[in-house]
């Protein structure tokens, strides 16, 4: 589903534009490592694959 990509896209980019040097991954129901193995978990700032808690 490449728009739903690219609405997380953009929602991501939001985001970190909205919270400058916050962390997603704080928020992100993902945020486990079990769940999660981007390399930038804890502390992604953007990210596509985020989904609120
Ligand atoms: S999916 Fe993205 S925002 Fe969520 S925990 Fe992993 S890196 Fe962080």
């Amino acid at each position: 589903m490449a728009i739903r990509r690219w609405w997380r896209k953009l929602l991501g980019r939001l985001r970190a534009l909205a919270a400058p040097g916050a962390f997603v991954c704080d928020s992100c129901r993902y945020d486990h490592p079990r769940s999660c193995r981007n390399p930038e978990r804890p502390n992604a700032t953007q990210c596509d694959d985020y989904r609120k808690r």
